[in-house]
């Protein structure tokens, strides 16, 4: 029996509620939704990298209505919007029970960058992804949270690879109306505009709006005709240009932003700095209680007590600095809207404020202008406390009020399409509600549950699915690739093989290149046909850091012409997408930094859920959620002083636990064919770390420890 027809009014109402859903990134982590407009286009999505907004662009209007009229589409889509509905409007969140107040006056988070999904690629790294991830726990918790960042027009680079080996850059235009965010509006319709004072002029900013769930995320764009091209530019690139750029980026940010929130109406309770970069906040925060009659003090105390800061980077140079010329260029009026002497105003960014040479160090302002300061990891807190002692005169190291909370990730942002399928088989369709809870993960250490013989079935699956997308991607890689080569590049890896994967950033601590430094032991691992390894390698260099680029173009070099080539793959332009397809397909998740330079890395997080397991460096999250039995570590809870000794003693230490340890264990297989201790380590990873490192634990530890007023 045939069910009436849908009505013009109803198909109407499901095309208004997809283009809702569309442009709300929350079906970034629900897998529903991203079927449906898979389905819609299957290659459209593929082409238009997985972009629900372009997606419904690429449907004409009659199409679109045509496929509603099949009723089991329709109510899928029905479904799904009742879901997203659900999600926006819950009255019982974790929020609203222990964080009511916040819900009025929201935490306002301040990122330089916010990596939320590939089809809106404005992040550089690991920082941005955290942000991401943080908006989208806030959201889930259902915290009082608003975002600010910047809208760049050309967002990060794109890799490339030229002919020899070397990494080039290029830049893609990023069109607002193709993807999920929308213009921030005033009363009359047209954009919001804003200004802020920058050397002696002014930028006039609008900002287009990220919905993520139930927070709004404002990116900051100078792109305006009100501007002269150069302030139009400065938007343009994260992290773009010279120290000119950068200072002028910051002001927009910080400062700018701050008055956007004000033109909203959105009074924050709490500024969360996350990263110098966003420091001048405070200092329109100081203006601002300036303005309401208070002294240079008493202003500088009201702001400290609405702002919290996070520190990231372990390695000195990596701070902000501007020299004071710069400051004077840059920043020419703010002094005297502050009332401060140049002198006074430089001492807020100077350790040693009697030191006429130093720099303005956007850390030092942060410190200075919070209430609370935090690391991203135990060990990170320490270095952090060493480093910044000397702005807490007379307090012991150990006394310096700079705290530490481990990153996370969002786990759901972050699980792969069979991975979600594999738990609601196992759980049903509400299993989502309980994936950050010990109790989810325990279920994983019953056997009752979920067999060896599952999970062993689950990895080869998703091991599957990488080789299979490296191979894509290779073929795509390829110069002058004819249709006959195909074969060629179907040889290339082995999906029996023990996949050992490494994807970040190429900034130099990290090393990635420590595992081809006795380049023999690595030539006998991958030899052993009974005991097959191979690697999968992906990450961008700085664009100005050759040093990043040499260690690229030593492993693509043998990867195309040693004795590792097919055992070996360098994959091109790591972003999201790449990370999602590494991080879980991957058996071992290698992470090879110089102790103590990883403030926490949060892409081993990403593995566990999978089934993978990290063979990592005791250094930042992984030295604290190594416990022996659910990983493998690399060298010791120490190190020594010398880098050319450290990198000696990983090394060792490397080839003695790949060799002695993982490889052993990985091809250790019983009568059904099944690893029981490799499987029983996946396990243990599952149950130890996934509960724990993950954002929905860490924006909560935010709120306890930050975020209430005290
Ligand atoms: C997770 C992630 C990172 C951070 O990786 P680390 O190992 O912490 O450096 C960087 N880039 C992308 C695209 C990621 O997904």
């Amino acid at each position: 029996m045939s069910r009436p027809p849908l009505s013009p009014a109803e198909i109407n109402e499901l095309i208004a509620g997809l283009n809702r859903l569309a442009r709300n990134l929350w079906w970034t982590w629900n897998q529903d939704s991203q079927e449906l407009f898979q389905e819609l286009s299957p290659r459209g999505w593929q082409n238009l990298y997985h972009n629900a907004v372009a997606v419904l662009q690429e449907v004409s209007e009659y199409e679109l209505r045509v496929r509603l009229q099949d009723q089991d589409f329709a109510r899928r889509v029905r479904e799904v919007l009742q879901a997203f509905n659900t999600y926006l409007n819950a009255e019982n969140t974790w929020g609203k029970e222990h964080a009511p107040a916040l819900l009025a006056h929201p935490v306002a988070y301040f990122t330089a960058e916010f990596g939320f999904h590939e089809t809106l690629p404005i992040a550089a790294g690991g920082l941005g992804i955290l942000s991401g991830d943080h908006a989208k726990s806030a959201s889930d918790l259902g915290l009082g949270f608003v975002g600010v960042s910047l809208f760049y027009r050309e967002g990060y680079f794109q890799q490339a690879i030229n002919q020899e080996n070397w990494q080039t850059e290029y830049y893609r235009i990023l069109n607002p109306k193709l993807l999920p965010v929308e213009p921030v509006l005033d009363g009359k319709g047209a954009p919001l505009v804003c200004a802020v004072d920058v050397a002696l002029g002014q930028v006039y900013f609008q900002a287009w709006r990220a919905n993520v769930g139930r927070c709004p995320v404002y990116l900051l764009d100078s792109n305006r005709p009100e501007n002269e091209q150069h302030y139009r530019d400065l938007t343009l690139r994260v992290y773009g240009g010279d120290s000119t750029t950068r200072i002028m980026q910051e002001i927009l940010l910080g400062m700018g932003g701050v008055r956007f929130l004000r033109a909203l109406g959105i009074r924050p309770s709490i500024f969360h700095m996350n990263e110098g970069h966003t420091a001048f906040l405070t200092l329109e925060l100081v203006r601002e209680k300036l303005a309401e009659g208070k002294s240079f003090q008493e202003a500088l105390d009201a702001t400290r007590s609405q702002c919290v800061f996070t520190t990231h980077t372990p390695v000195e140079a990596g701070h902000d600095r501007f020299t004071p010329d710069l400051i004077n260029y840059a920043l020419n009026k703010a002094p005297a809207e502050l009332k401060l002497s140049f002198h006074d105003f430089m001492a807020l960014g100077r350790v040693n404020p009697a030191n006429e040479s130093e720099a303005f160090c956007m850390t030092v302002l942060g410190l200075k202008a919070s209430r609370a300061a935090n690391a991203v990891s135990e060990l990170h807190g320490q270095v952090s406390r060493k480093m910044w002692h000397h702005l807490y005169p007379g307090k012991p190291v150990d006394e310096v009020p700079i705290g530490h909370i481990t990153n996370g990730v969002h786990l759901l942002g972050w699980m792969k399409g069979p991975l979600r399928r594999f738990w609601k088989r196992k759980l049903g369709p509400q299993w989502e509600a309980n994936v950050n809870s010990p109790e989810f993960w325990e279920r994983m250490a019953d056997p009752d549950l979920v067999s060896d013989e599952e999970l062993w079935a689950l990895r080869y699956e998703l091991r599957r699915e990488l080789v299979e997308f490296a191979r894509r991607r290779l073929v795509l890689q390829g110069e002058r690739v004819t249709p006959a080569d195909f074969i060629t590049f179907d040889q290339l890896l082995n999906v029996d093989a023990l996949t050992i994967g490494f994807a970040r950033r190429f900034a130099t601590y990290k090393r990635a290149t420590l595992i081809f430094q006795d380049f023999n032991r690595v030539a006998q691992l991958v030899s052993d046909r009974q005991r097959p390894v191979q690697f999968i390698f992906a990450g961008k260099a700085h664009p100005r850091d050759d040093e990043g680029k040499r260690y690229i173009q030593r492993i693509i070099h043998l990867s195309k012409y040693s004795e590792l080539k097919g055992h070996l793959v360098f994959i091109e332009n790591y972003d999201v997408h790449v990370a999602r397809q590494m991080i879980s397909g991957c058996d071992v998740w290698l992470n090879t930094p110089r102790r103590p330079f990883e403030a926490s890395g949060t892409s081993g997080q990403k593995v566990t859920c999978h089934g993978g397991v990290n063979l990592s460096v005791l250094d930042g999250w992984w030295r604290e959620g190594y416990d022996g039995t659910n990983g493998f570590a690399i060298g010791k809870d120490s190190h020594p002083d010398s880098f050319e000794e450290q990198d000696r003693r990983d090394c060792e230490s490397l080839y003695k636990v790949l060799r002695e340890d993982v490889v052993p264990r990985f091809f250790d297989r019983d009568a059904q064919g099944i690893p029981r201790r490799w499987v029983a380590m996946i396990r243990r990873a599952m149950v130890t770390l996934a509960p724990r490192f993950n954002t929905w634990r860490m924006v909560q530890e935010y709120a306890r420890k930050y975020y209430f007023a005290d």
